[in-house]
């Protein structure tokens, strides 16, 4: 009997074993068709700019030196195409960096101070004012520092790029979350376009965006970075009246 009872339960130990190696299986393979699924996409998206930056290529060394108004288109394209592929390699490797560092290593840090340096640069950039509503001259929030930074760049960059006016961003407290709001009058987001914003390369209507030059990497960055921190984003948008992306980051206590 006793002998029974020890296969039974050296037979319901190999069971689960088995289950728990099948489900380990599953979660290698999902990560790695991922895994493959973004090299694909990253290498597609690649190619575009570098598509366009051979044909203008090949057009120059046809008539570069005769016609000056092809020159001139070509060489404008190459530039922009260039800048655009760099802007994306550098977000790739931030994309790729969060993947493995998924724990942010939060300390102490003043999300106001962090807010208003980014904002200041970017200000310089676009020639356009940030308008702040903060609680409170200093607000601590528990973060990494690097990622609050690179966090609020995505959001505040966008919030100019998709605007022609001031933006504001606004903190403040709520329970002991902070919350923070950017704020734009710009184009806003269609809604049928609302659910995908925040996935790798997706990019509200590719021709219309172009111009801008993002990359469509932005937003995903931003949820890796808040999910990091235990935080939410969640954003509000619509075409005309424009874009309000909040986030909410547990408060330093
Ligand atoms: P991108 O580099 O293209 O800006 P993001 O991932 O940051 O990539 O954003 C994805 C898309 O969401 C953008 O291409 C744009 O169409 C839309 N979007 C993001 N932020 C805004 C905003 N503040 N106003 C209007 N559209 C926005």
């Amino acid at each position: 009997k006793k002998i029974e009872t020890n296969s039974g339960s050296k037979k319901d130990e190999l069971h689960q074993m088995t289950e728990t190696f099948n489900k380990m299986i599953g979660l290698i393979q999902t990560n790695f068709e991922k895994q493959q699924q973004f090299v694909s996409d990253a290498s597609h998206e690649l190619k575009t700019p570098l598509t366009v930056i051979e044909s203008y290529a090949k057009l120059l060394k046809r008539w570069g030196t005769k016609k000056p108004e092809i020159m001139e288109e070509a060489v404008e394209a190459i530039y922009s195409e260039a800048v655009r592929m760099k802007e994306m390699t550098a977000q790739l490797l931030l994309l790729a960096e969060n993947d493995v560092h998924m724990q942010a290593e939060t300390k102490r840090t003043d999300a106001a101070a962090i807010c208003r340096q980014t904002g200041k640069s970017l200000e310089q950039v676009y020639q356009r004012r940030v308008v702040y509503h903060f609680f409170k001259q200093e607000v601590m929030v528990s973060a990494d520092e690097l990622k609050l930074k690179q966090l609020l760049f995505i959001l505040l960059d966008n919030a100019f790029k998709y605007s022609e006016e001031e933006i504001e961003c606004t903190i403040d407290q709520k329970g002991d979350m902070i919350h923070f709001c950017i704020r734009d009058r710009g184009i806003g987001i269609p809604q049928k376009d609302l659910p995908f914003v925040f996935e790798r390369f997706f990019r509200v209507d590719k021709a219309r965006a172009r111009g801008t030059g993002g990359t469509g990497l932005g937003l995903s960055i931003a949820r890796k970075i808040v999910a990091a921190h235990n935080g939410e984003i969640r954003i509000d948008s619509s075409e005309g009246w424009g874009t309000e992306v909040h986030v909410y980051l547990p408060a330093f206590s």
